[in-house]
């Protein structure tokens, strides 16, 4: 047996479990929900049961050979595909390739699972490349895609698909599910510092629970803070955020909302009060900065980006 998923994603395992033992299972599914979820856990444990040759219930037995193989990422009919190292797009090859690999005989059965992840990574040309298989699979197929943000995906890639959502746990039960984790009262306050600055996303909560991330995202408040002060050039603080853009834009936001959120008040574990700015300020910032972060992920420079963005905050201070 796998380790037992995080509660919220049960609901959507439970859904997907019920709909193929009762024979309604589409051959295309979309799991979308925010970031840091843990989508990739449950499409690998939906992906394990459909796999499966002797499931008990509704997961994956955890023994037999199909089990064993896609324990060890050697499943010879399990394809899964995303952006290459050096691009945030998948691109219309790759998913040619995985239609090929669908369109042979399965190796250890009937069942072939092929997985998009991120799904909403796909250029336009990669979707429509998809619409077909999507339309009429081969026998034994499913495609499970996962997304982020399912609105990126063409109407007619969505419409065939079988959508389920997963829902954010409430702040308690991320926290229990974190906290059971934590070894100590230091790892603990990252850890509610982690789940504010993730606005109660698990996932993200415990990445910036890591050192090295929480120190970043303090780093990135500090830069904010001095900015708002004068006592920061935004080229500077451009120049250093241009080495991990996408990071640096997601914790201003982060941060910024945190901020409106909780007035100049005492700050948050470890990370010193909140610039002392208006509300509809912070709010105005941080909208453009989530426009910011939409525009990172095509292939621009993204230090000219940050930094218009980084001088319009300093200018907001004044
Ligand atoms: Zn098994």
């Amino acid at each position: 047996m796998s380790a037992p998923l995080p509660p919220w994603l049960d609901p959507v395992r439970q859904q997907v479990a019920a709909a193929l033992r009762e024979g309604r299972l589409n051959h295309a599914l979309l799991i979308a929900g925010e970031p840091g979820l843990g989508k990739r856990l449950l499409v690998d444990a939906l992906a394990a049961r459909l796999l499966c040759q002797a499931p008990r219930e509704d997961t994956a037995c955890g023994r037999c050979r199909a089990c064993i193989w896609f324990g060890a990422g050697t499943h010879p009919d399990f394809v899964r595909i995303g952006p290459e190292p050096d691009s945030a797009v998948i691109k219309v090859a790759q998913v040619r390739a995985l239609i090929a690999r669908t369109q042979l005989t399965g190796q250890a059965g009937p069942i072939r699972v092929a997985v998009v992840d991120p799904a909403d990574a796909m250029n336009a040309a990669a979707q429509n490349a998809l619409l077909k298989t999507l339309e009429e699979p081969p026998d034994g197929v499913h495609l499970l895609l996962v997304a982020d943000a399912p609105m990126r995906l063409l109407a007619t890639v969505r419409s065939r698909t079988q959508a389920y959502a997963v829902i954010a746990p409430d702040a308690g039960q991320a926290r229990a599910w974190l906290a059971a984790g934590a070894q100590d009262g230091g790892e603990r306050q990252a850890i509610d510092r982690g789940l504010a600055l993730a606005a109660g996303h698990p996932g993200a909560a415990l990445a910036y629970a890591q050192p090295e991330r929480s120190a970043a995202a303090l780093a990135v408040a500090e830069d904010l803070r001095r900015l708002a002060l004068g006592q920061a050039q935004a080229t500077d603080v451009a120049g250093r955020w241009g080495g991990n853009p996408q990071n640096c834009i997601d914790d201003a936001i982060a941060w910024l909302r945190l901020w409106s959120w909780r007035d100049a008040g005492p700050g948050i574990a470890g990370a010193g009060p909140a610039p002392a700015l208006p509300l509809l300020r912070l709010t105005a910032a941080a909208a453009a900065a989530l426009r910011v972060r939409e525009r990172l992920r095509a292939p621009l420079k993204p230090s000219w980006l940050l930094l218009e963005w980084l001088q319009d905050w300093q200018g907001a201070a004044r």
